[in-house]
């Protein structure tokens, strides 16, 4: 078997799963499914993560960047490094048509994207460095509320969490790769994303009367489909980029003119130039419609997610513990950067970092991340904790072979 003869050469652990183990990492996932919670209440989860870090005898602080919990296990002294390792844990407003038996006990709430597998697969991480006992430094385990919601990362990296920490790792769970495949990344693997909201102001009047007006809506939509535009002949074909428009309002009743119009959209791009000249396109085109129909229009960008950027030295760290976790062939590469976003990012504005993906494919008939089917293979939670363990244990080796080396 050469997983084993992997996990052991250099005098690594092999961070084995045995049954018990197993049944305690899937049990805890499907407690997860069927408590879910909405970003920044996960007051419920919060307290069970606390319970089970307790079985393991790992003291932990709950409320960390309002609904968080924080643990630090390894070797007491202050003095050793530190690797982050995250899990977020918030559900979604969706309504679970999975039938599953343990399927959300509270309607309209859903873990569709997989953070109770997460939180399920860091706790399992947990217990296998726990189990194993001398750990070559600190590990601090960050449950992160709210992902979902956007800011639960920045949150979190504002009131401290990586202060004491050298570099910080995570997986993301992906029904489009196979149960076993893990995906290690360098550069761009997740999209910048800018929400913004466009306000045109017209003058308003009898719909029958459309020259005594200033049509707000006419000029919205024009607009609508001349920022696709933008995509189609502005942005290098070979570059990915995005921009939707998810929400149009303007308008009263039927029979009279609107004189405002308010579209919110997202604009999504995998590289800063791209993402540049889009924004730049935007302003443009807005501007020029004022000109061309005679509104007041302008946009608002709001606070967006940076890029997931995957340090060289963090992915190859991570690509060594996938080949620890799994073997060499299904250590792959998710192609090209996913258009979604993550707020993961944040970390990796502060430290070092990588973000994975575990493949967790399941039959036809589990819906796409974010549906109200979705589900994954539980086969995959075994690999994650395992992964998770492997790269804490390969960087803090890694931090303090370059520590003693910077002694000599
Ligand atoms: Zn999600
Ligand atoms: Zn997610």
């Amino acid at each position: 078997m050469n997983k084993s003869a992997c996990s052991h050469s250099g005098g690594l652990p092999s961070f084995e799963v045995d049954e018990a183990l197993r049944d305690w990492i899937v049990a805890i996932r499907r407690q997860l499914h069927q408590h879910p919670e909405l970003s920044f209440h996960e007051t419920r989860t919060a307290a069970f993560i606390q319970e089970k870090l307790a079985e393991l005898e790992i003291p932990s602080v709950n409320g960390f960047g309002r609904t968080g919990v924080i643990a630090l296990l390894g070797d007491a002294d202050r003095t050793l490094p530190v690797v982050g390792l995250r899990a977020d844990m918030d559900a979604l407003p969706v309504t679970e048509e999975t039938r599953l038996f343990f399927g959300s006990g509270t309607p309209g709430i859903m873990h569709a994207c997989g953070h109770d597998g997460h939180v399920a697969m860091l706790l399992g991480a947990a217990a296998l460095l726990q189990r194993h006992g001398k750990i070559p430094g600190r590990v601090k385990l960050i449950f992160q509320p709210a992902e979902e919601h956007g800011n639960g990362a920045d949150l979190l990296v504002k009131a401290g969490v990586l202060d004491d920490v050298g570099a910080v790792f995570a997986g993301h769970i992906d029904t489009h790769f196979q149960t076993g495949q893990i995906t290690v990344d360098e550069g761009i693997i997740c999209a910048f994303s800018d929400p913004f909201s466009i306000r045109i102001r017209g003058r308003g009047g009898h719909a029958a009367r459309p020259h005594e007006a200033t049509d707000a809506i006419v000029a919205a939509s024009s607009l609508v489909m001349s920022i696709q535009t933008l995509i189609s002949r502005e942005v290098d074909p070979n570059r990915a980029a995005v921009l939707t428009i998810g929400s149009f309002q303007g308008g009263t009743v039927n029979n009279v003119i609107a004189a405002e119009a308010l579209l919110n959209g997202t604009m999504r791009s995998t590289d800063e130039t791209t993402r540049d000249k889009t924004i730049r396109g935007l302003q443009r085109m807005v501007i020029a419609l004022q000109d061309m129909y005679g509104v007041q229009a302008e946009i608002a960008f709001e606070p967006g997610l940076p890029a997931v950027v995957n340090s060289r030295k963090a992915a190859k760290i991570a690509r060594a513990a996938a080949i620890d976790t799994t073997t060499v062939d299904k250590v792959i590469s998710q192609g090209q950067s996913s258009l979604g976003a993550e707020d993961f990012a944040f970390y990796q504005q502060r430290v070092d970092g990588c973000l994975v993906r575990f493949g967790g494919a399941l039959s036809a008939a589990a819906g796409p991340a974010h549906s109200s089917t979705f589900d994954f293979d539980e086969k995959c939670l075994e690999i994650g904790s395992r992964w998770l363990a492997h790269v804490a244990w390969r960087w803090l080796e890694q931090a303090q072979a370059s520590a003693s080396n910077k002694g000599k």
